[in-house]
């Protein structure tokens, strides 16, 4: 059988399912990676797994998000995270030294590899030939501890890429062309993987931009071919033992296939708040710019640096315009320093952050109130720079530096002449000794928490009957914002169950947490859409520790119903959507969990008199994960038999 680059890295990892686009496949996972804001939590889920080291070939903990230490809660859990990788066999990557993303692709990712991150933008991996995908902390627990990660095969979309960048035009150029094209749903169920002669002009750090944004199309990843590119890339890392050849077979066939002629495109922006609002950088011209932000995982390579420390050798940036610039590694960081150029990127009037996430999650570096500022990030929605009202546009480095010197958008025409790609210098600086590896045995290890890490607690299963309350009656359209609400102070308490508990639903009914405690097992009743929006864990997780046991609503969300599922909460639907009028606060329940079949129907008692029939949409797997009282509990139970 002839295969395209992604069906030959699925077949080599298959272990269960068959490659047939839409149905459930489980592939082996050969590198994980977690950065802080969600690792702390994988790590506890790993511990509750109950294995003694971590079965990857390669598994990396990157502490690059909450790096300022203002508070003892962001230290803790770096803290936490350094001890916790020594004993399970993770390698650390102490904060400051550079982002996960750049980190991983210049110094572990590989060519055919799986890797599986609890960070969305995991498939920047996919610019060295690696099968790099997003996912939940739980997911990535569970590939650590060698379990399949199980994904819906995948439709293959050939983006063919045709002619060479010129000019002004650079790889954040291709990925914003796409965005404008197929739209922020547009690779939903899709991997793209890069082919055709254009393939071939194109650096790793340049097809890394590439498929780091992929993500922003909803795509499962996407992927470059391993050639002669990958290899120049691997050996300037020391690593050219880690390269392979994987290209497509000659007659490969696709599902779907978009064409871009790389020779066409132009300099482009994604505007406010959607990165597919995508228009010609020189029909902004005029607008002021009140900010820069040049870096994040996506642009903040080597040659992204250099050629903006080139252009700013040659001209200051405008005083109107506060220039912040995070180099993505110390690696790259060295790289500038050795070759002066950090003196001009200082003396053009730009500021030098620490290599981490910084201003791409409004770590520091928000804009002014209502201000423009222009990023060469990945992502610009409403709010995500720490200012409400401000406008983010999205660019490539060499725009941004334009940007910043003129302080204000201009037309590509009246930049002169482009700057050649920087090429890698021969003799590349290693950082790998900053890395911290784990010893050989980590069984004298004691992992160090401080107040702000609390283990996760072990969740009973079901037995035949579950008596429970109606904790509370909501209406439809129910997000996990609604049931666990972000924001700092909240968010700080990610790596504390109890502590973050006690702020489920307080901004839909302050009683709600007094009432769960006040009894044993609790029931939620809701209208359509329970659980809509982001795919927060702790929107099911806390809820299961305040003792909900089961929701019973008109119609639930995709991903929180499997949250539900992953943490032994029973999601069923009204089968009589006329019942919700039934139920009320305060009712106690009775639900007949023994009698639930796979996809059936059960009647649930309501004290007093009277009864309301349930259904679910549940598969005999989830049903027995859920009996056994979630997702970690099934796994162990399957571990001993
Ligand atoms: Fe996420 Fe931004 Fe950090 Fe990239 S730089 S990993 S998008 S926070």
């Amino acid at each position: 059988m002839t295969m395209n680059v992604t069906q030959k890295i699925i077949a080599a990892h298959l272990v269960s399912g068959e490659m047939v686009p839409g149905g459930e496949i489980g592939l082996r996972i050969d590198q994980t990676l977690t950065q802080d804001a969600t690792g702390t939590m994988a790590y506890l889920q790993f511990e509750a797994i109950g294995v003694d080291r971590v079965r990857t070939d390669l598994s990396v903990s990157y502490v690059d998000h909450n790096t300022l230490q203002m508070g003892f809660r962001n230290p803790d859990d770096h803290r936490f995270l350094r001890t916790v990788a020594r004993k399970y066999g993770v390698v650390f990557s102490p904060p400051g030294t550079g982002i996960c993303h750049q980190l991983h692709l210049e110094n572990f990712a590989k060519p055919g590899a799986t890797l599986v991150g609890s960070d969305s933008h995991t498939p920047t991996a996919g610019g060295i030939g690696s099968l790099a995908m997003g996912a939940g902390g739980l997911s990535v627990a569970l590939a650590m501890a060698g379990e399949p990660y199980f994904i819906a095969m995948p439709k293959v979309v050939r983006v063919r890429l045709e002619g060479a960048l010129t000019g002004w035009a650079s790889a954040k150029d291709v990925i914003l062309h796409l965005l404008g094209l197929l739209s922020v749903k547009g690779g939903v169920g899709r991997v793209f993987e890069y082919a055709g002669p254009g393939v071939a002009t194109l650096s790793v750090p340049e097809r890394a931009v590439i498929t780091n944004m992929g993500a922003e199309l909803g795509a499962t990843t996407s992927v470059f071919p391993s050639d002669g590119q990958t290899r120049q890339f691997l050996a300037a890392m020391g690593r050219e033992g880690d390269w392979k050849e994987l290209v497509a077979d000659a007659d490969a066939t696709y599902d779907e296939e978009v064409v871009i002629d790389l020779s066409a495109l132009e300099p482009l922006a994604a505007q406010p708040h959607m990165p597919d609002r995508v228009m010609p950088v020189r029909e902004l011209a005029g607008l002021a710019v009140q900010q820069v932000a040049i870096g994040s995982c996506t642009n903040s390579s080597y040659a992204d640096m250099k050629s903006v420390a080139q252009l700013f050798a040659a001209a200051k940036v405008s005083p109107e315009t506060d220039t912040l610039i995070s180099p993505g590694s110390k690696q790259v960081l060295k790289m500038l320093a050795r070759e002066g150029l950090v003196e001009p990127l200082l003396d053009a009037g730009a500021r030098l952050l620490e290599c981490s996430c910084g201003p791409c999650i409004g770590m520091g570096g928000s804009p002014v109130s209502g201000g423009v500022s222009v990023r060469t990030f990945n992502r610009n929605f409403e709010g995500r720079s720490g200012t409400k009202d401000a406008k983010v546009y999205l660019v490539s480095p060499l725009t941004a530096a334009m940007v910043a010197i003129r302080g204000a958008f201009t037309d590509p025409a009246t930049w002169g002449t482009a700057p050649a790609v920087p090429d890698l210098p021969a003799d590349v600086p290693s950082i790998r000794d900053m890395f911290l590896y784990p010893p050989a045995d980590g069984d004298g290890v004691e992992v160090q928490r401080g107040p702000n890490i609390v283990a996760l607690e072990k969740f009973e299963g079901f037995g035949d009957v579950l008596e429970a309350d109606v904790l509370l009656k909501a209406g439809d359209d129910i997000t996990t914002d609604h049931i666990m609400p972000a924001g700092a102070e909240i968010t700080a308490l990610r790596s504390n169950v109890p502590a973050i508990s006690a702020y489920v639903f307080n901004r839909v009914d302050e009683e709600f947490v007094a009432r769960a405690k006040a009894c044993d097992n609790g029931v939620i009743v809701a209208g359509e859409n329970y659980g809509q929006g982001s795919s927060r864990e702790h929107a099911a997780l806390a809820p299961r520790h305040l003792g909900v046991r089961a929701v019973i609503a008109k119609s639930l969300a995709r991903i929180h119903r499997a949250n539900l599922v992953n943490f032994g909460i029973l999601p069923l639907m009204l089968e009589d959507k006329a019942d919700y009028d039934v139920l009320a606060l305060g009712q106690r329940l009775t639900v007949p969990v023994a009698g639930i079949t796979a996809g059936g129907i059960v009647r649930v008692a309501v004290a007093g008199g009277g009864s309301v029939a349930v259904r679910n949409d549940l598969t005999q797997k989830e049903l027995d994960i859920i009996r056994a009282g979630g997702l970690l509990n099934y796994v162990r139970l399957s571990k001993t038999g």
